[in-house]
């Protein structure tokens, strides 16, 4: 896979603020952030979206998430995984928002 941004993010040739790591996921500051806490969790392979990866790793990506907003003490947040160009995905290696540290309205616009 060439010309991803977040496979060079992993791969620790792109900087970033990596906020946790370990062999399958890394967590990292978004570098546009849409709320005063803005997280980025992906998986270290490249998946196009969250229908491409294997069960067990759904769940380690949202216990990484959940581990970082403990350790960022935030207890109201929301997590997103936009799907598709409709649904708002810019970048095709799924990622999981983590977004906190403000008020939130719901629905979003
Ligand atoms: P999407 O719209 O695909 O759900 O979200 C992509 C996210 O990636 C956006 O929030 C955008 O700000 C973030 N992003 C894009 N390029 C970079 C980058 O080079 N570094 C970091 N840290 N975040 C990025
Ligand atoms: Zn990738």
């Amino acid at each position: 896979m060439c010309e991803c941004i977040f496979c060079e993010i992993s791969a620790g040739r792109l900087s970033s603020v990596i906020l946790y790591q370990d062999d399958t996921v890394v967590a990292f500051k978004d570098a546009n952030p849409m709320a005063p806490i803005h997280v980025l969790i992906i998986p270290r392979h490249h998946y196009e979206s969250i229908k491409d990866i294997p069960e067990a790793l759904i769940g380690h990506l949202f216990a990484v998430a959940n581990r970082v907003a403990a350790e960022l003490k935030i207890e109201s947040f929301r997590y997103v995984i936009n799907t598709g160009s409709q649904a708002g995905q810019t970048v095709f290696h799924l990622h999981l928002h983590l977004l906190g540290g403000r008020c939130m309205g719901w629905p979003p616009g």
